[in-house]
């Protein structure tokens, strides 16, 4: 399992929830693309409990004489990125790629994710030029990426494009996560030691509409988030810690002044018990904070992700036995 290895199967994953009118198109564009490729591929359509047709569709093209088209049915609606997990899960080609199913990631863009994969990397991900979506949306993605920028360091980022391309051993770390809520580009890239972003056309969405509404994006959003870190959970002892010395401050300003000025000045204590007050308000969030770090730690175990993928290992082990030739997702804490 090396990003150096040759690509010989495809896989690519598409979730599609409500998407009847598009699949036919779909499927057929897809095919064509992974056609011209000279690899053996699967095209594997998840269905994410439709209400439509979508679900009959996929069953018949899956069925059809010579199709390589993998329909994995859901039972109920389990939401894009577990979609996806499901499809990765059937998934067995050495490359996996992933695209939506409205056609606003054009198929005809695989080739050029298998060849710059082909040339040794882990994970292809993609920036869309000229990004056909509402402003709203645009400008939320911006202000994500630039926070992922922020807390990665890394420099480009479109997390939001699903059209990307995985090597087999980044899929099988992520399906030995046990974490129930991900969001796929972001744990892709916590395993990838190379990866690189290629520019890919957006399209606007043909049928139908975005199957995000507001109360689905910002469940999307969290689960990046706390996909990404623990850090907003620290942030309570911060916000405890700067409201106690504050506190501490005002007191030592009011013992001051009253010596200073006298205690008619000091309203009888009163401006003293805000001081106080604001000493236990602080208290009180510097311990929840604690709490939080104790969660954060338990969610990280919880999690259990692989803590270190191996690439390779050569030489003689003092056991005398080969290594095995299976992947080593390692250190499962
Ligand atoms: N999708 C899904 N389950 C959901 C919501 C969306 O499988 O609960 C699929 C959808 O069919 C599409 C992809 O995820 O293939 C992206 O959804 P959409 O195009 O609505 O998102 P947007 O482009 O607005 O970000
Ligand atoms: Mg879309």
């Amino acid at each position: 399992m090396d990003c150096a290895d040759p690509i010989r199967t495809l896989s690519v994953v598409i979730p599609a929830y409500n998407e009847e009118e598009s699949l036919g198109e779909l499927l057929e564009r897809t095919t064509k693309a992974c056609r011209s490729l000279n690899l053996d591929y699967e095209i594997i359509v998840v269905d994410d409990g439709s209400a439509d047709r979508t679900a009959e569709i996929l069953d018949a093209a899956a069925q059809a004489p010579d199709s390589r088209i993998v329909a994995v049915l859901l039972n109920r609606n389990y939401g894009q990125h577990a979609a996806v997990m499901a499809g990765f899960s059937q998934a067995a080609g050495d490359l996996i790629i992933t695209m939506d199913a409205d056609l606003q990631n054009p198929p005809e863009e695989i080739p050029r994710l298998v060849e710059t994969a082909g040339q040794g990397y882990d994970v292809v991900g993609s920036v869309r030029v000229d990004r056909r979506d509402t402003w709203f949306r645009k400008f939320a993605s911006r202000l994500i990426n630039a926070l992922i920028k922020r807390y990665t360091g890394k420099e480009t980022g479109d997390y939001g494009c699903m059209l990307r391309a995985y090597r087999r051993h980044i899929v099988d770390a992520m399906l030995s996560c046990r974490e129930h809520s991900t969001f796929i580009p972001i744990l892709a890239n916590s395993f990838a030691g190379r990866a690189v972003e290629i520019k890919v056309r957006h399209d606007e969405r043909k049928f139908g509409d975005s199957k995000y509404g507001i109360l689905k994006l910002i469940n999307l959003m969290f689960d990046l988030v706390t996909c990404l870190t623990t850090t907003p959970l620290r942030l309570l002892s911060m916000f405890g810690l700067c409201v106690a010395c504050s506190g501490f401050f005002l007191a030592f300003i009011l013992v001051l002044l009253r010596l200073l000025l006298g205690p008619e000045w000091a309203a009888e204590g009163v401006f003293m018990l805000f001081a106080i007050l604001f000493i236990f308000v602080g208290a009180q969030f510097i311990g929840l904070g604690l709490l939080g770090e104790y969660t954060g730690r338990v969610y990280t175990d919880v999690r259990a992700r692989p803590r270190w993928l191996v690439r390779k290992k050569t030489g003689t082990p003092l056991s005398g036995r080969p290594f095995p030739e299976t992947p080593d997702i390692g250190g499962k804490q």
